[in-house]
This record gives C-alpha cells, structure tokens and sequence, in this order.
C-alpha cells in the first residue's frame, strides 16, 4: 500500500500526458512555451479568480505574493505555527517579521482569535500588521470569513497559502479567490501535482496580476531589454504545464474520490480516533487525512500497528515552526501556541490518494481498530 500512489494516476493518464510532452518536444518551446498560457486559463477557470500567474514552486508563489504587495521592514507577517516551513520561510528575506499564530485543533487552521492576539503584539512590538497567510492545512480551506474580517479590521491584507488546498471550497466558492492572492504548489505530492517543482498565483486585481507576471520574469518591462523593476527567475516550466494540463482534467473527478475515500475512513474510525472536522459548508481536497489521538503514546501505539501490517503512516508536522531552531527566535501568541504543540505530539496521516481501494481502506481501519 503506498501512503500517495502517483503511479496508479500515471496508469491512468499516461497516453495523454505522452502526447502532451510528445507536443512540446516539437514545438520546443520550453520556456514559457503556449501550454503554460493555456494551463493559467484553465486554472483560472476552475477555481473562479479572474488572474492565474504560473510560477518556478509554491515558496516562490509564497514570496512573490509578499514582493508584489510591497512588504518589507517594519511590517509583521501573521503565519500559523503548525504548517509546513515554506508558509514563514518566505518573510525574514522581506525584511518583515514573522509572527505565529495558534491553530485551531478541530480543523488545524488559523485561529481566529490567536490571530487577534498576535495582531495586538505585533503593534505593541511597533511592527505594522501588514499581512496574514492562513494555510489550507491538510487541503481544508482556512477560516477565511473570519480571517477577511479581522484583516479588514486591522487593515492588512490575505495572502491564501493554498498549496494543500487548490480546489477546495467555502459555500461554493474556491481557493484561489478568497484574500487578495492565493498561492498553490505543484510539487509532486500535493494533490495537484508536476512532475517536478511548480507552483501558481491567483488573484482577481488585473494590476497584481501584470505585475506578477514582471516579478517572476527578472522584473520585465513592456520592452524585452528594460527591465523596469529588480524580479527573480520563477517560470514555470512549459514541460510541467503540460503534464498538468493532462492532471487538471481529472482533477475534479479525484477531488470526489479523496472525499468518498475520507468519509469511509471517518466512518470506521470515529469512535477510537479524533477525526478531522470538516465545518458546515466547507469541502476539502484531502491532501492528508489526519488523525489525532489522546496522547502521544497512543499515536505511537497506532503508528506502530500500521507499520506492523505494512501500512505507511506519517506525521505532519512533528515540530511547530516556533520549536524549529531557524524560527524560535521570532515572536507568538503572547498566549502561547498549545494547540500547534499538542497536534504536533498527537497527529498522524493514513494513506490517502484517489486510487486507493476500499480493500486498502478496510485494512487500514481493520488494523487501526484493533490497535
Ligand atoms: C508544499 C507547501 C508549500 C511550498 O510549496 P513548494 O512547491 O514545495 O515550494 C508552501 N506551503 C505549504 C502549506 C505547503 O504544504
């Protein structure tokens, strides 16, 4: 059984992402070749924002997301704590400080009022709350109502950290169009994934978008050899966006069997296990179906079982950014950060991917069972 089975989805496409790649080779246009402009539309198109901005991977989306909005000295950048370093990895290089935020522990996402808090310490530590980044953790869209409103508040602007959530939903509306910029990965393991690294920006202010696209282009003007701002090298490349073009259109079939996939799992489980929270309007992509446990040794307990039984498991995240050694110094919730520190301790990901069999599923919730 394995934890994510990208061959199981290559079986599947694999003649159609041939031919792709086969075109490609023919035209050779391997920067910014037209299946990057076709896969942005389409992107575009499938969430429901107005502007996509391929990019090199979901850290430069990150950052050129902070580029753009002009962020730098004096600004605090409001990150969750429990999340993949990628989210406040992008900051320090600003000049703006990064600050965390507790999530919530039923759905793993950004606390609303730890994000009050933090906003409140930033100030008294004279920085201007200038941006915050929820995260889609585990491909559950953020709180983003509560999160839009707070920022309003504090006039600060929502960056989306959509890298494990593109597809996901609030009432029918898709990531991608809540915030002022969403980002999203394309790194192979993400739900929509390359064959390599990628990543993309979403955004619905045409200007942003124009200037996105400077930015990832070493700051390109209208005239090839002006160069009219200082940018970076961040192209997607037009071999990745063909192998997603092909991926995309199956995308939202495997986003129904992730959640026919979790539901029968939260089914199995829910009597011995804290299983994940899905709140009342909202869908999630299933980039990891999480469990939490009670106490540490009960997760070891569980983990240990699945190993036993040949079942891979993992723990996303062991160690919340402000315990790992690049990040301790930068400040928190002045209330402290329990909730990222206790699903540290306590959480684990069963196999999950959109080929996985009920006969896989019925052995993982067998072995967790009787664990
Ligand atoms: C994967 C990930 C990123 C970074 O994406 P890369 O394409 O690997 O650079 C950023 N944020 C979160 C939450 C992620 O899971």
């Amino acid at each position: 059984m394995h934890f994510i089975d990208l061959a199981a989805q290559q079986d599947r496409l694999r003649t159609g992402i041939e031919k792709r790649i086969a075109a490609v080779l023919s035209h050779g246009s391997y920067i910014m070749g037209p299946e990057v402009k076709e896969l942005e539309t389409a992107l575009a198109e499938f969430c429901g924002a107005a502007h996509c901005v391929s990019c090199a991977n979901g850290t430069d989306a990150l950052e050129l997301a902070l580029i753009a909005l002009g962020v730098g000295p004096g600004d605090a950048v409001l990150v969750p704590s429990f999340t993949f370093a990628a989210t406040a990895e992008v900051v320090p290089g600003t000049g703006a400080v990064p600050v965390f935020v507790d999530v919530d522990l039923a759905t793993y996402n950004m606390c609303p009022n730890s994000l009050s808090r933090a906003i409140e310490h930033a100030r008294d530590l004279g920085l201007r709350p200038a941006v915050i980044i929820p995260v889609d953790l585990f491909g559950l869209p953020a709180d983003y109502p509560e999160v839009s409103r707070i920022a309003e508040a504090a006039s600060a602007v929502v960056i989306g950290d959509s890298a494990q959530g593109f597809g996901g939903s609030i009432k029918g509306q898709m990531t991608g169009t809540f915030g002022k910029i969403t980002t999203t990965s394309f790194f192979p393991a993400k739900p929509l994934g390359c064959y390599g690294d990628g990543g993309a920006l979403f955004t619905d202010d045409a200007d942003l978008a124009v200037l996105l696209d400077s930015l990832r282009v070493h700051g390109k003007g209208a005239e090839k050899y002006d160069n009219v701002r200082i940018g970076r090298n961040s192209r997607l490349d037009t071999l990745q966006a063909a192998v997603l073009l092909e991926k995309l259109a199956v995308y939202g079939e495997e986003i129904e069997a992730r959640n026919r996939i979790a539901r029968r799992y939260t089914t199995g489980l829910s009597t011995k296990f804290a299983t994940p929270v899905i709140p009342e309007g909202y869908r999630s992509i299933w980039a990891q179906y999480t469990l939490r446990t009670d106490t540490p040794a009960a997760r070891d307990n569980a983990m240990s079982a699945l190993k036993a039984a040949g079942i891979p498991s993992a723990i996303y995240y062991p160690r919340p950014l402000n315990k790992q050694t690049a990040y301790r110094e930068f400040p928190c919730d002045p209330n402290g950060l329990p909730n990222s520190e206790l699903a540290a301790q306590t959480v684990f990901s069963l196999p999950m991917h959109p080929y996985l069999s009920e006969a896989d599923q019925d052995r993982v919730i067998d072995v967790l069972s009787r664990a």
